[in-house]
């Protein structure tokens, strides 16, 4: 018999080593609660310790048609920032005004690609309230996804803070209440910077926030856009598929290109995800595309399309009407927050009972294939296509099978 050059016991070393920081994570956090004096713990990222300077260079909002806009290149004049280092934990996080960081040339995430990021809207309602969707479940996955590039731990109720902390001091101004219905965009990040170019854990990071004014994406570079305005409420009423609306089109990706893969990273929002498919996403725009629709393995089955998640409503061939997207168990897809919101919204008020007023769907996350879409479409059961993620809220697609 051939000797094993594989040890069983180092299989799987990613979720053991996700699952020990975890841990880890829990046990300093209980033991800094306890307060015992204790040289040894790491100080826990604490929002209450913020120290805030504010700016004495405020400046002016630029009209929301303007170019720096359309590239969300307009931030405000506030971000947050916090350090950590191995030695010491996190540092007191700061408010302060926007600007450049100093890091060395050597450090960690300029290298070795230590980044982990989040997206989320802040909303000015009709009602002139501002208005965060879900903020717990960024933070909760901001964890997440630190930990998969072994970026520092940090208890995400105190982000949340922090967040909602540079909300209120930029949106009054950023955000102004004669602008109802408007939002800006926040960023939460997160970069290693560890000057060393050794390969390993980076030993100091930064965590930061900034928030920008978003361009309305809700209009596809394709097509004039339609947003069923299922999630918030906001924008055209909904409408079905007509020729006269093509909605947003997909350009589903080719053999030579994978987003991830089983074991990857592709559940965890970290840069690597998103630099090796610019070139892609940059072609499929330049041939008249909006995104790429991604595809895995052989049987070509549907993941998700850009930075954001696929969903079809069919009928099945036994006639029943299904709402399906791809599941979350082989951690190849993002677990969306507007996902969830959608499969919740849609398994409450669609799935039948009183409230519901159409045909009754069920909510279905399993793997499907390409091929299932198109004898959908081919025999007439595909009854809608949407992509819904923070960025595009929810955006209905063309359905046509080429050729
Ligand atoms: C951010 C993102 C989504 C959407 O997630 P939301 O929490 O709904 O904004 C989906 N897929 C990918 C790859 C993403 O980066």
């Amino acid at each position: 018999m051939a000797p094993a050059l594989v040890d069983e016991t180092t299989q799987d070393l990613t979720n053991q080593a996700i699952a020990k920081d975890l841990v880890n994570h829990a046990k300093a956090h209980a033991s800094n609660g306890v307060s015992n004096g204790s040289v040894d713990a790491l100080s826990e990222l604490n929002a209450s310790r913020l120290r805030i300077t504010l700016t004495n260079d405020s400046r002016t909002i630029p009209p929301p048609t303007s170019s720096q806009v359309k590239s969300q290149n307009a931030c405000t004049d506030h971000m947050i920032t916090a350090t950590w280092t191995a030695t010491e934990g996190w540092h007191d996080p700061e408010l302060k005004p926007y600007g450049p960081f100093s890091m060395m040339p050597n450090a960690s995430v300029l290298h070795y690609g230590t980044e982990c990021f989040e997206g989320m809207k802040v909303f000015r309602g009709d009602d002139g309230k501002l208005r965060l969707f879900r903020p717990d479940r960024n933070c909760a996955r901001m964890l997440i996804s630190a930990t998969r590039v072994a970026l520092p731990v940090f208890p995400p109720l105190e982000l949340e803070k922090l967040i909602k902390m540079l909300v209120a001091v930029d949106a009054e101004k950023w955000l102004p209440k004669t602008r109802p219905g408007n939002l800006l965009y926040l960023r939460p990040a997160m970069i290693g910077t560890h000057a060393a170019l050794g390969v390993q854990r980076p030993q100091e990071a930064l965590l930061f926030v900034i928030m920008c004014m978003f361009p309305n994406l809700d209009v596809p570079i394709s097509a004039a856009a339609m947003t069923s305005g299922i999630i918030n409420g906001e924008g055209p009423p909904p409408q079905h598929l007509s020729t006269t609306n093509p909605g947003l089109k997909l350009l589903a990706s080719q053999d030579d290109i994978v987003r991830a893969w089983p074991g990857g990273f592709g559940y965890a929002k970290v840069g690597g995800n998103y630099g090796p498919t610019l070139a892609a996403q940059g072609e499929a725009r330049s041939r008249g595309y909006d995104q790429i629709l991604w595809l895995f393995g052989e049987e070509k089955y549907v993941t998700e399309a850009g930075a954001s998640n696929f969903m079809v409503v069919w009928r099945t061939k036994e006639g029943r009407v299904e709402m399906v997207t791809a599941p979350l168990d082989d951690r190849m897809i993002l677990d969306g927050v507007m996902r969830r919101s959608t499969l919740e919204l849609a398994r409450e008020r669609l799935s039948g009972g009183d409230h519901c007023e159409m045909e009754p769907l069920s909510v279905v996350e399993r793997k499907f294939s390409m091929l299932e879409m198109e004898q959908a479409i081919l025999d007439g059961r595909m009854l809608e296509a949407f992509v819904c993620g923070t960025a595009v809220s929810t955006t209905q697609l063309s359905l046509r099978v080429p050729g």
